[in-house]
């Protein structure tokens, strides 16, 4: 039998309203053998405890000035929890207890750069892992963003960093020679047209450029009827999921971290997130 990718959930603290299906919305999930679930509300001498993110790993990435902003802007501790979270995935990962991940987070990523921070993104996970990752050997590293707007704090990160490549689908096109490249994305753009797009743009990149690990800042706010509406279908996020998993396979040895970005509809997270989920655990 067909050995299944090991998966880890991780599901930091957090309020809000779009996950309060979670995760009970992942009931025929948590019960399979091949995925762990990880929690913020276990005590912390369980390793499946999922720790906030230190100060000592936020500096390797963002400026003292911009911690003490976030620490006065309102959501200190779930900033901490959300890039605990991706941290975690990372090494956990990188320890090979598990093959891929779904981090659920209660803020974003992509608008946080070394030294700002807005829509809803406070600290870089993403960045924050890379970083933390290094330490432990990794050089090469892809980031792929669906969500629906530009990923300008992980752009300001990595800008001039030759070992990232960094496929961001928003309204513009760009690309450079220290692997930086936008895909414009049309709107009313088709499902299978998106995914062609994922195929070329990245997937071909992500070939030549042999990345280590991969990162996914999974936004579904492209999603017909969200706040930046591409008018893609809610079918679209886990047919992305499928190329992005192969890639990862391809490139990698299946080493991917998907990170919960923007979206806004409940409705939605329920239907996407546990057949994303699916995906990555080769379930059917
Ligand atoms: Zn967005
Ligand atoms: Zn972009």
């Amino acid at each position: 039998m067909r050995q299944r990718k090991k998966t880890g959930i991780f599901f930091p603290r957090f309020e809000g309203q779009r996950l309060k299906d979670f995760p009970q919305a992942l009931a025929n999930i948590l019960d399979k053998e091949n995925v762990s679930y990880y929690d913020g509300v276990y005590t912390s001498d369980n390793p499946y405890y999922v720790k906030p993110a230190t100060e000592e790993m936020l500096v390797k990435v963002h400026s003292r000035d911009m911690i003490e902003g976030v620490k006065r802007a309102g959501y200190y501790e779930t900033a901490l929890y959300s890039a605990g979270g991706t941290v975690q995935a990372a090494l956990e990962i990188l320890w090979g207890r598990i093959d891929n991940a779904f981090v659920f987070t209660g803020v974003g990523d992509h608008h946080a750069g070394r030294n700002f921070f807005g829509g809803w993104c406070y600290f870089n996970g993403a960045a924050v892992a890379i970083a933390m990752l290094r330490e432990g050997g990794v050089t090469r590293f892809a980031i792929v963003d669906t969500d629906s707007h530009h990923a300008d704090g992980t752009r300001d990160i990595f800008c001039q960093d030759k070992e990232v490549l960094h496929v961001c689908f928003c309204y513009q096109d760009y690309h450079d020679e220290c692997g930086n490249v936008d895909i414009a994305l049309p709107y009313g753009i088709s499902d299978g047209a998106y995914v062609r797009k994922m195929e070329q743009e990245f997937t071909r990149r992500a070939i030549v450029f042999k990345p280590e690990f991969i990162f996914w800042e999974l936004g579904y706010d492209a999603v017909h009827g969200e706040y930046g509406d591409k008018g893609i279908s809610k079918d679209c996020p886990a047919k992305l999921a499928k190329v992005i998993k192969d890639t990862a396979d391809t490139v990698c040895r299946g080493r991917l971290v998907t990170i919960l970005c923007g979206g806004s509809r409940r409705q939605l997270a329920t239907y996407i997130i546990p057949r994303v989920i699916k995906e990555l655990a080769e379930l059917d």
